[in-house]
């Protein structure tokens, strides 16, 4: 398709896009009262408007039953984590059985790496991309510690190659079969939080497998970014949060899956709460823990109902609207902030677009590295009712979310680029 950095060009798109009336079901922030260009849902997504009456509707269920809200009204908090078990699966390729949402996400990645990371002396290594997001590295750092090993020999880091910003395939491939033999589990990102690169989870998930090691994936900025098939690529374990695309609200649950491969194998060691032992004895309160079967055996405690019940309002746009229809929508829109971008750096280059330029590998994330005067720009952008995102030393990050964004705003958004 002709672009075309005009207004006329971006509402007529606008006007064509069947999914604009998605727009209206969330509540933007305002500037001088006018809502804010909003880029910033790859770090919190906004909030649907059906998240209100959902958190009343639990505190009316508590005020109405009292206790006996675990197992009366629509929604018992007995089951609630089940209420969220299939859109869930939907949302990332896989089977029910596979899926259950649970604590937060730091947490999940240390409970699944529990499991799937059993350093041995042979076997100890973990391969991943370098310049993980902090969360991720400190977790696996003090993982490999707690086993016992010294993470500058145990973590081994991917990373672009001299004068690239991003992964090769190829070279994460290579590093694979080259470390195999002593490698515990090869853990990546879906999409890398700073680049955008999404990475090819199929061929890294049968590389680790070749070499005899377990595949593990960070979804946090996959999720609700990109249609993801787990089950049918294979990997052993992800995690990903639900307050940046999913739009649950900050501090929001975490998903978790594990492989059907995994599901009927109660002597995996785990970590244990009441809430992950067959539900049929859970209140018999006897000794001996017995998982239930696939991802809900890794549950610790009862469903923190509140989060639980914006995330389920969340899931139900995503439903309604459908992860394909998002996608489409997605490459075009970031084909265009691409296209405005590429506009302002026209007469003056200004910045130098890092995420990759294939729509194959990346989201709707497009980071820019900013030359001296980055900070200042980006300052410049959050007074004029921009809102993007600033990571150190120097990228701006910016996300034209296909559920909220519209091409009027990355048409907006190149206007106040070329005013600086
Ligand atoms: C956002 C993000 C986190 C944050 O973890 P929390 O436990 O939810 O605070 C961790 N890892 C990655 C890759 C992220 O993008």
């Amino acid at each position: 398709m002709h672009l075309t950095n005009t207004l006329d060009f971006a509402q007529k798109q606008d006007a064509q896009d069947p999914l604009r009336h998605y727009r209206d079901q969330f509540l933007f922030p305002q500037h001088q009262n006018r809502p804010v260009l909003y880029f910033c849902g790859n770090s919190l997504g906004l909030q649907p408007k059906t998240v209100r009456p959902a958190l009343l509707a639990e505190l009316d269920q508590w005020a109405t039953y009292g206790v006996e809200g675990h197992f009366r009204g629509a929604m018992p908090w007995m089951y609630y984590h089940k209420f969220l078990t299939e859109q869930t699966a939907r949302l990332v390729g896989a089977q029910n059985h596979e899926v259950v949402v649970m604590n937060t996400l730091t947490v999940n990645l240390h409970l699944m790496m529990v499991s799937f990371y059993r350093p041995t002396r042979e076997r100890y290594k973990i391969i991943m991309e370098a310049g993980a997001f902090p969360s991720d590295q400190y977790a696996l750092e003090t993982q490999v510690r707690w086993h016992g090993f010294d993470p500058a020999e145990a973590i081994v880091e991917v990373a672009p190659r001299p004068g690239e910003d991003t992964l090769r395939t190829e070279d994460i491939i290579s590093i694979i079969e080259k470390e195999g033999a002593k490698t515990a589990l090869v853990l990546f990102g879906g999409v890398n939080y700073y680049t955008g690169q999404f990475y090819d989870l199929a061929a890294i998930t049968q590389a680790a497998h070749r070499t005899g090691a377990y595949a593990g994936f960070d979804l946090a900025h996959a999720a609700g970014n990109l249609p993801l098939r787990l089950h049918d690529w294979g990997a052993d374990f992800a995690v990903w949060c639900s307050y940046k695309y999913l739009n649950s609200g900050p501090g929001g649950p975490s998903g978790a899956f594990v492989h059907e491969r995994h599901a009927d194998n109660p002597d995996l060691p785990r970590f244990a709460g009441w809430w992950g032992h067959d539900e049929s004895e859970r209140f018999k309160m006897r000794k001996g823990f017995r998982p239930m079967r696939g991802a809900e055996g890794w549950q610790l405690s009862n469903a923190q109902i509140f989060s639980f019940a914006a995330h389920k309002a969340s899931l139900d746009v995503f439903d309604a609207a459908g992860m394909e229809a998002l996608r489409a929508k997605s490459l075009q829109l970031t084909a265009y902030l691409e296209f405005i971008l590429d506009e302002a750096n026209r007469k003056q280059q200004r910045f130098r677009i890092i995420t990759p330029r294939d729509p194959d590998t990346r989201g709707c994330q497009i980071s820019a590295l900013t030359g001296d005067d980055g900070k200042a720009l980006y300052d410049f952008l959050t007074e004029n009712g921009v809102i993007a995102d600033w990571r150190e030393p120097n990228v701006i990050r910016l996300a034209p979310v296909p559920l909220y964004n519209s091409f009027e705003d990355v048409w907006r958004l190149g206007e106040w680029l070329t005013r600086f």
